[in-house]
């Protein structure tokens, strides 16, 4: 099925080439299509012009133009939402290093409380309160 937006592109330029199909993106004939000629920014190319779309009328030109601006303030809200994000990130990274540093920490606290648990502590308590008798003895 042919679309409206479909152009028959056999058109040749001055050079005898065939053209190319471009978009213009002036304020006065924003997204317009013309043919052109494929050399024409190289030496050698010619300047055959021609409009292929009607011209775009003042209303959907505003509109247009209202579109581009929508979607260049949501790329450039998405370049700001990146860039938090980032941030986010390494935020998120330095307070898992700190974690890390601090589990290492309580981990070795844990390893001594382990080690002098309750019973072991009353034993070594007594040991010292029984040499002390043993010295008030004498
Ligand atoms: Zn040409």
């Amino acid at each position: 099925m042919e679309s409206i937006f479909e152009v028959d592109v056999a058109s040749r330029c001055h050079c005898g080439i065939r053209c190319v199909l471009k978009t213009s993106w002036t304020n006065e004939n924003l997204g317009r299509r013309f043919l052109g000629c494929y050399n024409y920014r190289v030496a050698g190319g010619c300047n055959y012009f021609k409009w292929v779309d009607h011209p775009v009328p003042p209303r959907e030109n505003e509109l247009i133009t209202t579109l581009l601006r929508r979607c260049e303030e949501s790329e450039r809200k998405r370049h700001m939402a990146e860039n938090k994000l980032q941030t986010f990130d390494e935020d998120m990274k330095k307070l898992h290093n700190e974690m890390v540093g601090r589990e290492e920490k309580l981990s070795d606290i844990m390893y001594v409380a382990g080690v002098m648990n309750y019973e072991e502590m009353n034993e070594l308590l007594l040991d010292i309160l029984h040499h002390n008798d043993a010295f008030s003895d004498e």
